[in-house]
């Protein structure tokens, strides 16, 4: 039996991880559920699952769902604040923990989970992004093991050769990493009608079903941008050995090409319980829920290049990673802040990457050696990229 925190346990991939738990109830015990605000749905989830303790970050929220817990017979500690979430990873008997929180509200959460020794199934890109060597070297230290949830990620982690896959690093024979994307919803969008997008229809995503943020990170291929990032840190490759491949249907979720000319896809339905039950489960494997691809009907599988004038964000995001440092604390964090004004239709979707290329440009990149340090190039970009937005994107 594993004993199952998750952190965001009520957003996109913690209900996903619910879901899948729920058809393996003998392998799986949920022992703490976490929240930022959502009091309605943490207590669905409880009365489902019976955690012994959660937390909602939201004082506010956190007192409403105790008033609702009295009425009940559900004996739950229920704790608030966002030491509370740090804390939350050390309860007693977890073993396995679920990243899942979404942005940099994530990383001192996940980074206690690892250096607890668990086992961390991380979606939290950002977390990654923003510490990257600071975090790998915590996994590597502290024992943990850490696997993949993003679905390329993932894919990349099940083509890998196998005795790579214990630590993730050494990748002998490895030619490149094909690292696939659907290109979002406006792939083929005109360009001149980029401008002038809605968050509603950055948000509606062809293939997934996803968290508001990632799904307008998918519309800039920012996502993409932190998923290379993301890549280079957990498999140990330079920028160089990945390439971005744009596969519109979904259905490849990311190659490995090696010195013989082989190359290892990964495939399945655009579902992320499919990656879910691979980490929850790992090295066995358990039923997911999802069904399996009926090549029967399916339509073309297309490839193509990235287009980099369509997606300038893709630039950005490499061309962070090459400086490193806090280059990629910087581009996350911008990021975070543009996306969350374009959102509030503060911002036009273009101005996203004009948000996160003038923050870079304003802000000296340091050694990111400590905490302390990505913290604090957090906090500085936060501000920088805040500034802009109040006083007007300069226009180009
Ligand atoms: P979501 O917005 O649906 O859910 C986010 C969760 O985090 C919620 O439970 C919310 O309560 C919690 N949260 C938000 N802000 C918080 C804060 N400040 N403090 C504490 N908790 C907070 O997001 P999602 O789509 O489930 O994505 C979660 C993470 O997984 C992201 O990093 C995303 O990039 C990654 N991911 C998601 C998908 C997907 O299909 N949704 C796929 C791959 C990777
Ligand atoms: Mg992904």
């Amino acid at each position: 039996m594993q004993h199952v925190c998750i952190l965001g346990s009520t957003g996109s991939i913690g209900c996903s991880t619910l879901d899948v738990i729920a058809r393996n109830p003998e392998k799986y015990s949920v022992d703490v559920l976490t929240a930022n605000t959502n009091a309605e749905k943490l207590f669905e989830q409880c009365v489902l699952v019976k955690p012994k303790l959660v937390v909602l970050v939201d004082s506010e929220q956190a007192l409403k769902f105790q008033r609702q817990l009295d009425k009940s017979d559900l004996d739950i500690i229920v704790k608030s604040g966002s030491k509370a979430l740090v804390e939350a990873v050390k309860f007693s008997g977890i073993d396995t923990v679920v990243a899942a929180i979404v942005g940099a509200a994530g990383l001192l959460p996940t980074l206690s989970a690892v250096q607890q020794g668990h086992k961390v199934l991380l979606a939290n890109k950002e977390a990654l992004v923003m510490s990257g060597d600071l975090f790998m070297q915590a996994v590597k230290d502290n024992g943990a093991t850490l696997l993949p949830v993003d679905s390329e990620h993932n894919a990349i982690f099940q083509c890998l050769p196998e005795s790579d896959n214990a630590n993730l690093t050494s990748l002998s024979g490895v030619r490149k990493i094909l690292l696939t994307g659907s290109g979002g919803p406006f792939r083929l969008l005109p360009l001149e009608q980029l401008k002038n997008v809605t968050p509603e229809q950055a948000c509606a995503h062809p293939n997934w079903s996803m968290g508001k943020k990632i799904s307008v990170d998918s519309a800039t291929m920012m996502n993409k941008g932190l998923e290379l990032i993301e890549a280079c840190f957990l498999f140990n490759v330079a920028l160089e050995q990945i390439d971005i491949v744009v596969h519109p249907q979904s259905v490849v979720h990311s190659m490995v090409s090696f010195a013989d000319g082989s190359v290892l896809a990964q495939m399945g339905k655009p579902d992320m319980r499919t990656p879910i039950a691979h980490t929850l489960a790992w090295p066995e494997r358990i039923e997911s829920g999802v069904e399996p691809l009926d090549f029967y009907q399916m339509t073309d599988l297309t490839f193509e290049a990235p287009d980099y004038e369509r997606f300038p964000c893709l630039q950005l995001a490499a061309k962070a990673m090459q400086t490193g440092g806090t280059a990629p604390c910087i581009l996350n964090a911008a990021n975070e802040v543009a996306v969350a004004a374009f959102l509030q239709k503060q911002i036009e979707f273009t101005d996203i990457a004009k948000v996160i290329e003038l923050t870079i440009e304003q802000i000296e990149v340091t050694e990111a050696n400590s905490l302390a340090c990505v913290l604090s190039a957090d906090r500085n970009a936060r501000e920088v990229a805040q500034a802009l937005i109040l006083k007007g994107i300069e226009k180009r």
